[in-house]
């Protein structure tokens, strides 16, 4: 069946990293009422290249479900050709069209909300901005039920950290999200936290395990209960580029984990 493609309105566009070349932008679907979808999913975006040849590909919403709106994060890929024609889309006058398919995907949270882990490098960081506006909306029900919700976001400088300060203010706001951005090549005057995720993650699940009396790694689950009645408290959920998302699954599996309590998205 043919996948209905909508005509996306380009209503904003930001460039939030010079040096990284990373846009934020907003869209609008006007012949749609209302553009539903869940937290973490995906829109594929469709356009023809310099050949005449069709190009699709997908890219996370950075937003929670907002009427007709949605939000994109991407950085151009060197010799790339769908990050290019985003990131070069005039914002003078604004207005260019993109056509989109969607939404797709299951990086979605798990219902019920656990505690979660949300893990992310570079523009991997675009679904988890879609969850925390969906857990902690800013004019609306807190949605978090109390969990906590760390977001561990690695990049290698402070100028790649996209949406720095409105993470620390949602941290600020909310005593139950737990920002830690985390840099792997920080300049000396850095005064927060260095290295890769999943040095941080690790020690969230000790730390967390230490303070609920719980054992790490965690004692393997009696394979004779049926996977659909299994039950977590907590989720990770990874989203990056596959070296990374891979080191941290493999991590989480070495601490016990079951796959069931890991969900990811990888972008490459
Ligand atoms: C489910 C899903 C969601 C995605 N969401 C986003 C998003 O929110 N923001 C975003 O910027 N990208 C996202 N991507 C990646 C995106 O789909 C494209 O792959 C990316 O924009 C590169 O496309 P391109 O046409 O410019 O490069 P291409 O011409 O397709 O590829 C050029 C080369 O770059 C590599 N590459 C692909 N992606 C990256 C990357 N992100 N960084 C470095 N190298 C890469 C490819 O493996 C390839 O070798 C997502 C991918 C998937 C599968």
């Amino acid at each position: 069946m043919a996948r209905e493609l909508y005509n996306a309105r380009l209503e904003r566009k930001d460039c939030i990293s010079e040096v990284s070349q990373c846009y934020h932008f907003v869209f609008v679907i006007d012949e749609l009422e209302s553009f539903p979808f869940t937290a973490g999913q995906f829109v594929s975006a469709v356009a023809e290249d310099a050949k005449g040849k069709m190009q699709t590909r997908a890219y996370s919403v950075a937003s929670a479900a907002n009427g007709n709106r949605f939000e994109l994060c991407v950085n151009r890929v060197e010799e790339g050709f769908f990050s290019n024609h985003l990131a070069d889309l005039p914002d003078l006058p604004i207005g260019a069209i993109v056509q989109v398919h969607g939404p797709h995907g299951h990086f979605i949270l798990h219902e019920p909300l656990t505690d979660s882990i949300l893990v992310a490098t570079g523009t991997g960081v675009a679904p988890m901005r879609g969850f925390l506006q969906w857990l902690f909306p800013v004019d609306g029900l807190d949605r978090s039920q109390g969990k906590d919700i760390w977001l561990v976001y690695g990049t290698r400088y402070e100028t790649e950290l996209y949406y720095h300060e409105e993470f620390e203010a949602l941290a600020q706001r909310k005593a139950n999200f737990h920002y830690l951005p985390t840099l792997s090549r920080a300049k000396e005057d850095w005064g927060g936290l260095r290295g890769y995720v999943q040095d941080h993650v690790a020690r969230i699940v000790k730390e967390r395990a230490a303070h609920l009396g719980l054992q790490v790694p965690q004692p393997a689950i009696d394979p004779s209960i049926p996977a659909a009645d299994l039950r977590f408290d907590i989720y990770a959920y990874i989203c990056g580029l596959n070296d990374m998302v891979s080191g941290v699954r493999e991590q989480l599996a070495g601490f016990g984990w079951h796959k069931k309590q890991i969900v990811f998205e990888r972008y490459d």
